[in-house]
């Protein structure tokens, strides 16, 4: 297949081209580099700088099979203060890439949604059909998108995966998180024991065994093959949801202490106050998208994830 991955510069992405190139596949990336990195494109991509809002002249100079949509704004915290950034971005890209792929006669994409669709969930593993209720503008805005891929389907027959994430995490080979600013938890933690200073842990009063948040952390190979086996069952005129996790809940001191197993360093915590939009627990119940991709996470153990991102780090630092 030719495909074009957008936003194939970042965290996530890099490691879905790496895939794609790897089981045989032409890849075109296009990245605006505001939060990738250049040398994160694995080499055999062919890369394009430019917004989503421009692809429509990548498209007509090549004929691709589908789109893994993966630019996106992604930190839940400026959305708070900047939730037009993420109507404009998200929502208005993802609307003005729909109409480019339409007009080059392309139906296929692949959407990287999120768990922050759910909001604060009625029941854990989170299934496919619970109702989606954001906390936040970044949850909101992936889950219009979810919205127009479903309406889009059905009007224009397009054929729409969206993959809802979970926390991922881990590394694979040179590619990594490398975000800036790092709010998350694990590259933060290990950052924190590489300096020898606290980790914060955001609240420590949620109804969870130990008060701190849970999530369910998913290895980022896992989360790039779960894009491969969707790009094959997409089919035309329907619209498929996938929440991807290991379907196995973590708290922010079950994380802490994986770093600390895995680094053998004494890592300091202190409990600062609750971060806005968190919900307490996210789990994924992934049961269809083992039934249906055949998506079987290879990595699913915490410490081999904390372990991937240490290596990484550690090498970062030589
Ligand atoms: N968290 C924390 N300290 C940090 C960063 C994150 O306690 O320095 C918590 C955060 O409140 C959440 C969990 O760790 O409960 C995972 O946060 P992360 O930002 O990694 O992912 P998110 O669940 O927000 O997508």
């Amino acid at each position: 297949m030719n495909v074009l991955v957008t936003g194939g510069a970042g965290y996530i992405g890099s490691v879905v081209v790496a895939r794609l190139l790897e089981a045989g596949h032409d890849v075109t990336v296009i990245d605006d580099l505001s939060t990738g990195h250049r040398d994160a494109v694995p080499d055999g991509a062919q890369f394009v700088l430019g917004r989503v809002q421009q692809v429509s002249s990548t498209l007509v100079r090549q004929t691709f099979d589908g789109v893994v949509h993966l630019a996106a704004s992604s930190l839940v915290a400026e959305s708070i203060a900047d939730p037009q950034k993420y109507e404009t971005n998200n929502v208005a890209g993802t609307r003005h890439l729909l109409e480019a792929l339409l007009a080059a006669g392309i139906w296929k994409i692949v959407f990287s949604s999120s768990a922050a669709v759910y909001g604060e969930p009625a029941r854990v593993p989170i299934e496919e059909d619970a109702p989606t209720d954001p906390l936040n503008p970044y949850g909101a805005s992936k889950a219009t998108v979810d919205q127009m891929l479903g309406e889009e389907a059905a009007r224009h027959g397009i054929a729409a995966v969206s993959l809802r994430y979970f926390n991922v995490a881990g590394s694979y080979g040179t590619l990594g998180e490398r975000h800036d600013p790092e709010t998350h938890l694990i590259p933060l933690t290990l950052r924190a024991a590489l300096e020898g200073k606290p980790i914060a842990v955001f609240g420590d009063d949620y109804p969870t065994p130990d008060g701190t948040c849970i999530r369910d952390y998913i290895h980022v190979v896992d989360i790039a093959d779960a894009h491969l086996l969707a790009l094959g069952v997409a089919s035309p005129g329907t619209w498929r949801v996938y929440n991807l996790g290991n379907g196995e809940g973590f708290s922010v001191r079950q994380v802490i202490a994986a770093a600390r197993r895995v680094t053998g360093m004494m890592l300091a915590e202190h409990v600062s106050t609750r971060r806005a939009g968190d919900p307490a627990v996210l789990v994924a119940s992934s049961e269809r998208a083992r039934r249906e991709l055949g998506w079987v996470p290879r990595k699913p153990e915490l410490d081999e994830m904390v372990a991937d991102s240490w290596h990484l780090v550690q090498r970062q630092q030589q």
